[in-house]
């Protein structure tokens, strides 16, 4: 069975039907799912999904987008989220210089902050880049204690490599399926040991159902887009996965 490491089932589409969405998930093959949070007031959300179901697992975090409106004691209170066993990691955090919807150096500020977090706590960091692979190595570098996963990896396969020997996992989501990608030919590179499958629902829904609000149940069309690119049977691709989540994330 397939895990999806990365997925926002906070929101409305998502929350008002999840009972089917997760039923739906099932049938496609995937029964466990990391529930992440953008900030402090959906990482509460987070950790009541874990409350309520055994298969989901929560993070805690601020997205760089919201780092500018982290509030004052956003710290104290990831710490208090992340008391509950059912809170396996530190996220999402990182940098987005696509968007810039936070000043950079804020970015910067509270991804730090959260490194030093994941830190204290012995806890694996859920971390988002986009445009901004060398800010992001070099932070990361500055915390080599701290390990993680490089979540919807979209970069080229020497910021890939770098992830990997500072011991990240790499998590393909559906932009892996998307047409004329180049992410085939790095995921092809990548060990299997090191890789993880995730939705990031609801967006970025794969092929065949791209455009369209995404669900947890389609890891499945990531999972057998890397069976395609590594020529290993689904099943095979998703035992490596989910043993790398375990592993990981201590589930
Ligand atoms: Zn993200
Ligand atoms: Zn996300």
């Amino acid at each position: 069975m397939l895990t999806d490491t990365h997925c926002h089932l906070f929101y409305d589409d998502i929350k008002n039907d999840l009972p089917n969405v997760l039923k739906r998930a099932e049938d496609l093959g995937v029964d466990r799912f990391i529930c992440v949070a953008t900030n402090v007031e959906d990482a509460k959300e987070c950790l009541d999904l874990t409350k309520a179901y055994d298969n989901i697992y929560g993070s805690a975090g601020v997205h760089p987008h919201d780092s500018k409106d982290a509030p004052e004691d956003y710290v104290d209170r990831i710490y208090d989220l992340m008391e509950s066993d059912s809170m396996v990691a530190v996220g999402e955090m990182g940098l987005d210089y696509f968007r810039n919807l936070s000043d950079p150096q804020i970015q910067k500020d509270v991804f730090r902050t959260q490194m030093s977090i994941s830190k204290e706590l012995n806890k694996p960091v859920i971390f988002h880049n986009r445009d901004a692979d060398q800010d992001v190595v070099s932070i990361l570098s500055e915390f080599p204690d701290v390990i993680g996963v490089a979540h919807c990896f979209s970069s080229n396969l020497e910021t890939a490599e770098k992830f990997i020997e500072l011991g990240y996992y790499i998590s393909f989501s559906g932009n892996l399926t998307f047409k004329n990608s180049h992410l085939p030919e790095v995921a092809k590179q990548i060990p299997l040991g090191r890789i993880l499958v995730e939705t990031d629902s609801p967006y970025l829904s794969p092929v065949p159902h791209r455009g369209k609000t995404n669900e947890p149940g389609r890891a499945r069309f990531v999972a057998e887009k890397l069976s395609d690119i590594h020529g290993l049977p689904l099943e095979r691709i998703a035992e490596i996965t989910s043993k790398n989540a375990t592993e990981l994330f201590g589930l």
